[in-house]
């Protein structure tokens, strides 16, 4: 069994609160909300962080990024705004190495961030 936390919750062996799925995403409420809406949106394809993507991947991309859109739109974030952030890394304060793109919304956020 992988040793990918969110792999796992791929695979429902680790459960969570799933918002959105198809055939190459996957998109769940995270576990320490850091916003009234907080999303993980993820590809079902084991990569570390947006560094492992290549050209290949650019469809891949768009569509994790369309997804936020839609999840946003879904939890009435239209109007008020959201962020959608992605760290990549130490310096970035990555802690799951496992692709991920983080929809925030339902309060005002500063910027830049921390
Ligand atoms: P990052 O620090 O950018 O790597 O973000 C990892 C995110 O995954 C954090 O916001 C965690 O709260 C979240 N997280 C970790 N484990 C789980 C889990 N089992 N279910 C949902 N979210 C999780």
């Amino acid at each position: 069994m992988s040793a990918c936390i969110f792999c796992r919750i791929i695979a429902g062996t680790i459960p969570a609160k799933i918002a959105f799925q198809d055939d190459r995403v996957l998109a769940f409420h995270d576990v320490n909300p850091q916003a009234p809406v907080h999303v993980l949106v993820i590809p079902k394809r084991h990569m570390e962080s947006l560094q492992d993507m290549t050209r290949e991947d650019g469809d891949l991309l768009a569509h994790l990024l369309m997804v936020c859109k839609e999840i946003g739109s879904d939890q009435g974030l239209c109007d008020s705004g959201y962020r959608v952030v992605t760290n990549v890394g130490r310096d970035a304060g990555q802690s799951v190495f496992h692709l991920h793109l983080h929809l925030l919304g339902g309060r005002h956020m500063s910027w830049p961030p921390g």
